[in-house]
């Protein structure tokens, strides 16, 4: 489904400025006592943002990644459809995300991670691994058991976790 080698392209620096605009996304939640603040980045191969998203954008269980696909017509909510079939070409986008996206949810019946590897998007960059608190995690091996490439940022981790600290503390 995915092809690696046009999947390296993005610089670090270039991952590290995404990273970051999703991580300001996060900043935009509304605030939940039961769920991640997340925001997410999608870039085309050719380094232009195609959409973005952030959690509980739109609807109160919106994740952000899928917030980010819907944008561009993959409806997260709705059965998986092949992104071609919406005529989008992910191959070389790149997805950012502030937080490894989810591979169990509890607000719909597909996780963030299947929808992602649905999509055709080659490449997902985050900052922070999903704490095991509301569902395990575990999205990083399964878009790389799919054939994406999955590079963690561990330096923005923090600030990724800090508009979470309310969940963490306790
Ligand atoms: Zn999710």
């Amino acid at each position: 489904m995915t092809q690696p080698g046009r999947s390296g392209a993005a610089s670090p620096d270039a991952d590290r400025h995404w990273l970051l605009e999703a991580i300001s996304l996060s900043r935009c939640c509304p605030p939940s006592a039961s769920a991640f603040s997340v925001g997410a980045v999608l870039v085309g191969a050719d380094g232009a943002v195609m959409s973005t998203g952030y959690s509980r954008e739109c609807t109160p269980v919106d994740h952000a990644e899928e917030v980010a696909l819907a944008r561009i017509g993959l409806p997260g909510a709705a059965p998986l459809g092949s992104a071609a079939q919406n005529g989008v070409d992910l191959a070389g986008a790149t997805l950012y995300s502030s937080l490894e996206p989810c591979a169990a949810r509890a607000s719909r019946p597909t996780p963030c991670a299947d929808l992602i590897i649905a999509s055709g998007i080659g490449r997902v960059v985050i900052a922070w691994r999903e704490p095991p608190i509301f569902v395990p995690g575990g999205g990083a091996v399964r878009l790389r058991q799919a054939g994406l490439a999955v590079i963690v940022v561990p330096e923005l981790a923090s600030s990724a976790r800090a508009v979470n600290a309310h969940l963490l503390s306790g």
